[in-house]
């Protein structure tokens, strides 16, 4: 009796911890409810479940209510008699598109649009949760929206509006408690913030099950993944851990003296970078043993040869951004899609499919893009318990367009339907 209660103990005490280490997060918005009987039949599409397999050419996707019920071959799994066929031949059958780095500012119509494009949920990382008070009452069909509340930072703050000052331990604990208990399901750590106060935020957030990701500049990549970050986002901040020490604290003073020096600085410093140095090895070593998420945002920085004030100098840096990310990639980090909303070279809501396509230019196959697109999305979010992929039991946010996004990652532009918790968007 005594050991069996000993295994008993031990296995409920691993259930919990695994409870407390992975509850769902949630979206702040409350997304529509379709009527819990009807029965959706998406038949004849190639399926791209979002993990990484085979397409599965000639699919028949069943949904139920907000759910999907089932899924499988033509001729192998029946068609209920009741059901509302969608006759998708030609189309490629996908999960919704998740963004890990969508800004706001301002352009309230903004997250509809996204949704539009297939982008079915989004998460700010750094922006007060009433920031999107205004967006929240809209009339229209809205992504899921993750916040993170205001990036936690040191004075002078880059971006004041988005930023909460915490000075010491105490103060950082307060306030990710706070945004937590709002509904934060994330929590960004931002550039000037300290190493120390960085894995403060590290142990609150994760006490309570909330992911930290975090915007560098002046502490090294690595020592902020030691602390506990789960994510790092924009390429740029591995910058600092691949330069010379003695050049990266060049760049630091430079940032501690003017935190604008970083837009035309972040270009020269990856103009120079060695990634044939030792010193890039073990970073990337690190990166795949602790599963850090990297949400690289390259259509933010992108330089193209002719790009209005690119010089050479710029078009070397972000070719070696790009290079950078392929590397993480095929070292076995984890790459995910941020879009930064608003980028050079897409129109006004298709900055996430421009990043889309720079990471299969990085050297991401389409899969491997589709895959950071979807279900490692949802890991990074804590959500592939119910998001991410199509598989039985998870909620149906999927999208189907014209033709194959494995041989052309541009197909996505050609979007025909979005399907949001169980229910059709009117247009796409
Ligand atoms: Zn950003």
């Amino acid at each position: 009796m005594k050991p069996f209660v000993g295994i008993l103990c031990v296995l409920l005490f691993a259930v919990n911890v695994t409870a407390q280490r992975r509850p769902t997060l949630r979206e702040i918005n409350a997304v529509a409810q379709p009527k819990p009987q009807r029965i959706t039949a998406i038949v004849g599409a190639t399926l791209i479940d979002g993990r990484g397999g085979a397409p599965v050419r000639d699919a028949v996707v069943l949904v139920q209510g907000a759910k999907i019920l089932a899924v499988g071959k033509r001729g192998a799994l029946a068609v209920p008699r009741n059901a509302d066929v969608i006759a998708a031949e030609g189309l490629t059958l996908l999960p919704g598109l998740i963004d890990a780095h969508f800004h706001l500012d301002g352009d309230d119509g903004l997250p509809a649009l996204f949704l539009q494009h297939g982008i079915t949920a989004v998460r700010d990382p750094g922006a007060w949760i009433e920031a999107y008070d205004k967006v929240r009452q809209s009339a229209q069909p809205l992504p899921r929206l993750f916040l993170a509340g205001p990036h936690l930072d040191n004075a002078p703050p880059a971006y004041s509006a988005d930023a909460f000052i915490v000075r010491d331990a105490e103060e950082t604990r307060l306030a990710i408690n706070r945004f937590i208990e709002q509904g934060a399901s994330a929590i960004k750590v931002y550039f000037r913030l300290p190493l120390g106060l960085m894995r403060v935020a590290a142990e609150t957030a994760h006490a309570r099950g909330v992911p930290v990701t975090a915007h560098l500049e002046l502490v090294n990549a690595d020592d902020a993944i030691r602390a506990g970050v789960d994510g790092i986002e924009h390429i740029t901040s591995f910058g600092t851990s691949l330069l010379l020490p003695r050049e990266a604290e060049q760049y630091r003073l430079s940032i501690l003296a003017d935190n604008n020096a970083r837009r035309e600085g972040r270009y020269k410093m990856w103009s120079t970078i060695d990634l044939d140095a030792p010193r890039v090895k073990p970073l990337l070593q690190l990166l795949a043993q602790r599963g850090t998420f990297v949400s690289p945002t390259l259509a933010v920085f992108e330089k193209q040869p002719g790009d209005k004030d690119a010089t050479d100098m710029h078009v070397r840096a972000f070719a070696q951004m790009l290079k950078f990310t392929g590397m993480i990639k095929r070292a076995g980090g984890r790459i995910v899609v941020g879009s930064h909303s608003s980028v050079p070279h897409a129109e006004r809501g298709e900055a996430y499919l421009r990043e889309l396509e720079l990471l299969v230019a990085s050297g991401l196959t389409p899969m491997e893009a589709l895959q950071a697109a979807t279900l490692e999305n949802a890991r990074f979010f804590r959500i592939d318990d119910r998001l991410g992929s199509i598989e039985p039991g998870k909620l149906a946010d999927l999208i189907l367009v014209a033709g194959d996004p494995l041989a052309d990652i541009t197909v996505l532009r050609r979007l025909q339907r979005v399907m949001l918790n169980g229910n059709w968007l009117a247009s796409a």
